[in-house]
């Protein structure tokens, strides 16, 4: 006969006859205890005893025969591996757009609460990023951080990617505080500066999508239109070969 549980799930009955366990639930055997010399070192002879103080430079003797392996750094700096875990940085699309959309949920992957995002709207004079918001204000506190790479793995548009540079150090808690301008990457060639609008009948999706190049001549014209001083539309546009002839 079997008991049934409040979760029931079958537990076996001591009476049941056919149960070869019954037994063993009610009275179970008493455990022996463990031989106590199970864990006893064996006894060295007197001469391994006496050599014991000499045995222990054993692994020194044994590596002053071998190259020296010193890396001579910070004058010569070490590659990498190509997937290793540096310093952060927040991306661009082709046309200079920012692809951080101030969504927060790198903040809340971090289990060292290291990030800080505060988002804003873009508005029609003032678009940063190919979406309704961006992030405004960005932060990655380097005293927290532990390269662990939740935060790249939950941002939905790539927007937050992680780089080789592992000279991260300074001398003072603030400037390890890394905020948006040393976290953004610059323009690349043939980027145009934000904030500009969205390239013309497009959607954030066709910038997910990758359908956006590179700056179009409506938003080129933009840019002229509102800020002609800017830097960037010398070589807006045009593809990186031609800028860098
Ligand atoms: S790498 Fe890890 S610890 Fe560092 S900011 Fe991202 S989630 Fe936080
Ligand atoms: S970096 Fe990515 S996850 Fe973080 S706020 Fe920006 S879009 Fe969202």
């Amino acid at each position: 006969m079997s008991a049934q549980t409040s979760d029931n799930n079958l537990v076996a009955s001591p009476d049941e006859p056919d149960n070869p366990d019954a037994g063993a639930l009610t009275n179970p055997e008493p455990v022996a205890d463990p031989d106590p010399q199970l864990w006893q070192r064996k006894k060295k002879g007197p001469l391994a005893e006496s050599l014991k103080a000499v045995a222990g430079f054993g692994v020194t003797f044994r590596n002053f025969f071998r190259p020296y392996v010193t890396e001579q750094y910070p004058f010569e700096k070490v590659p990498t591996q190509p997937r290793y875990h540096g310093r952060h940085q927040l991306n661009r699309y082709p046309d200079g757009l920012e692809k951080c959309v101030g969504c927060e949920l790198c903040a809340w992957a971090c289990p060292a609460d290291a990030i800080y995002v505060e988002a804003a709207a873009n508005t029609p004079e003032a678009q940063y990023s190919a979406g309704e918001r961006y992030g405004r204000v960005y932060e990655i506190n380097y005293l927290r951080c532990i390269f662990c790479g939740m935060c790249i793995e939950a941002c939905p548009t790539r927007a937050l990617t992680m780089s080789n540079d592992y000279e991260i150090w300074d001398d003072n808690r603030e400037d390890l505080i890394f905020e948006k301008d040393r976290l953004l990457v610059p323009l690349n060639a043939g980027m145009l500066s934000t904030p500009h609008p969205m390239a013309s009948g497009t959607s954030d999706m066709d910038y997910y999508n990758g359908s956006v190049t590179g700056a179009t001549p409506d938003q080129i014209d933009w840019v002229a239109s509102h800020r002609p001083q800017d830097a960037s539309l010398v070589s807006a546009g045009k593809p990186a070969q031609e800028v860098k002839a």
